[in-house]
């Protein structure tokens, strides 16, 4: 069997059951889904598995996250993997954009939104050939354009398609008696979670709840200008208030 490359349209020669392609002429890594010719590539691992773990231990130091999380939290298990993805540029009135669809069924949160620098693809390469943190595509590559059709995309939109392992490293993490699993995009450290402890809103809500009370209270009974001075003072014990909880909380 022969295709015709998505680069330059030479011929290739499809060896039944083998996973490396390459174009002859232009040196393209090509994959081929039951329905179509599509480009192959890896996106590089900028950051090692200590990397991760230091961008992880400051997003559970930050403002979203539960207080002392970055200490309390026990990893229990990391893993690393190149997850595939359908990666779409599509030509919408004149713009060029991309459009990511997940080529596995397990859900990572974001992927969708993923920002991938164009520059730090490298076609897959013989070497790629049986790593076993490749997660090998399982959604068809139709269906992920009938996901694009949802999002407003047209198959005649799509101007180039490609596969692309991404690498993840997902950290399993305890925290109290409840399991979570963090994500870090291996190419730019971000913090992809649906799921973590986080800040518990209820003493911020009775902080605001209170003060909306006695404001209400002080413009019901007093007079100008003796409310202004009340509603300054009760303005100071209410930022007071919002501080105590922000340090404990
Ligand atoms: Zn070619």
């Amino acid at each position: 069997m022969d295709i015709k490359c998505p680069q330059c349209g030479g011929d290739v020669k499809v060896i039944e059951g083998e996973t490396f392609l390459t174009c002859g002429y232009c040196s393209s890594a090509i994959y081929i889904d039951k329905s179509k010719v599509v480009f192959h590539y890896m996106l590089k691992a900028t950051i090692d598995e200590a990397g991760a773990g230091a961008s992880l231990r400051r997003w559970m130091a930050g403002s979203s996250t539960v207080k002392g999380l970055e200490n309390e939290a026990k990893t229990t298990k990391t893993e690393f993997i190149y997850f595939p993805i359908w990666y779409f540029k599509i030509k919408q009135a004149d713009k060029e954009l991309i459009k990511i669809q997940p080529a596995s069924p397990s859900p990572i949160p974001g992927i969708k939104s993923l920002d991938i620098p164009a520059g730090d693809f490298r076609f897959y390469g013989p070497a790629d050939v049986g790593n076993p943190s490749i997660k090998e595509p399982s959604v068809l590559y139709n269906s992920a354009l009938e996901w694009l059709k949802n999002e407003g995309v047209d198959a005649t939109d799509v101007i180039q398609s490609s596969l692309v392992h991404v690498p993840l490293y997902v950290f399993h993490y305890n925290y109290g008696d409840s399991p979570y699993t963090a994500i870090i995009d291996g190419s730019s450290g971000k913090i992809m979670a649906a799921e973590f402890p986080s800040k518990q809103e209820l003493p911020y809500l009775f902080v605001g709840i209170g003060a909306a009370i006695i404001f209400f209270l002080e413009g019901m009974l007093m007079e100008f200008p003796q409310v202004l001075v009340a509603y300054l003072i009760t303005a100071f014990f209410v930022v007071i208030a919002a501080v105590y909880v922000a340090e404990k909380v």
